[in-house]
């Protein structure tokens, strides 16, 4: 069994991201820029928007948060994304999900500019992903497929299960996978008997937000185990959907949590912010 570390990996890349934007500066005097917008007091949206500031401002990149009340209005929303789709500093705009109930999240989605939508959430980009054009990708999935092809992890052929199909992450694991020729199977909760489903994986990818969803009796001997949950146990701990240590011995590779696919997400945002930059230089 061998770990899969996201940690070392992001900082590499994150490495290469910070050489290629000053040669960026250098060249064309261009700084990438990244806004991004919070709403409300929601501890583990302010961490990651945290992180993410912190990650630009490693690279050097020019970083800044609109932050707003919980209360705010969809139109307010609106003209600040508006400002920054007509912003030249800004290359990526970025809105931390999820909103509040009364905010139209799809609205706003459709209303970044598709060349400054650096999570990949714009239906131009979607459609781009599933036809296998090039386009902005979603940050989480787009780390996967980094890491897999670091430790040369071939999905060709391969059946791949994905647990969970929300936007974010199971569709796009979903495209990209089926993109790169695996055999690609999308479980939800309303599968019916998910161990019939994950047994038969070469690879199981589970971003449900389910603590131990899946236990060792649901994964096949030699089984790569991509585990993208985030949880908060009991203990304060933060833990994945996997019960890493009785399913880490069955299977060849896994992902630890933390440590795994969450700073592979930050230094994808980088990528994808970088790859705007360039795109407006
Ligand atoms: P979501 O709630 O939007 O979607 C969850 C998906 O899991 C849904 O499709 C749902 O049908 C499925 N699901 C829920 N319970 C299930 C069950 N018992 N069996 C099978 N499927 C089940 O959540 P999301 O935004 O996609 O996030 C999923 C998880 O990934 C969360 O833990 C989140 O914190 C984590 N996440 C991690 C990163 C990262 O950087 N590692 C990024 C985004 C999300």
């Amino acid at each position: 069994m061998q770990i899969l570390d996201g940690k070392a990996l992001s900082k590499k890349i994150e490495e290469q991201v910070t050489a290629d934007s000053k040669k960026l500066k250098q060249e064309t005097g261009r700084v990438p820029g990244l806004a991004v917008i919070l709403v409300g007091n929601d501890p583990a949206s302010q961490a990651y928007v945290g992180m993410k500031k912190k990650a630009c401002d490693r690279a050097h990149f020019y970083s800044v948060t609109h932050e707003m009340p919980e209360d705010i209005s969809q139109d307010a929303i609106e003209k600040t994304i508006e400002m920054m789709n007509d912003n030249p500093n800004i290359d990526g705009i970025l809105i931390q999900l999820p909103l509040p109930s009364q905010i139209d999240t799809t609205r706003l989605l459709e209303l970044v500019a598709p060349n400054k939508d650096v999570d990949g959430f714009h239906p131009y980009n979607v459609g781009r992903l599933t036809t296998g054009l090039d386009g902005f990708v979603p940050c989480t999935p787009l780390g996967v497929m980094r890491l897999l092809e670091e430790y040369d992890i071939d999905v060709q052929g391969k059946n791949a299960v994905v647990v969970g199909a929300s936007n974010i992450v199971g569709k796009p694991m979903a495209s990209l996978l089926l993109n790169a020729n695996a055999t690609v199977e999308v479980t939800h909760i309303y599968t019916d008997d998910l161990k019939k489903h994950t047994l038969n994986a070469d690879i199981v990818l589970v971003g449900a937000g389910v603590i131990d969803l899946i236990t060792k009796d649901m994964v096949k001997k030699g089984a790569v185990i991509i585990d993208i949950g985030i949880n908060r146990a009991s203990n304060g701990k933060l833990v994945g959907d996997v019960d890493f240590e009785n399913v880490a011995p069955k299977s060849s590779y896994i992902t630890p949590v933390p440590g795994g696919v969450g700073p592979m997400t930050i230094a994808m945002l980088l990528s994808n912010t970088l790859k705007a930059a360039q795109s407006h230089a």
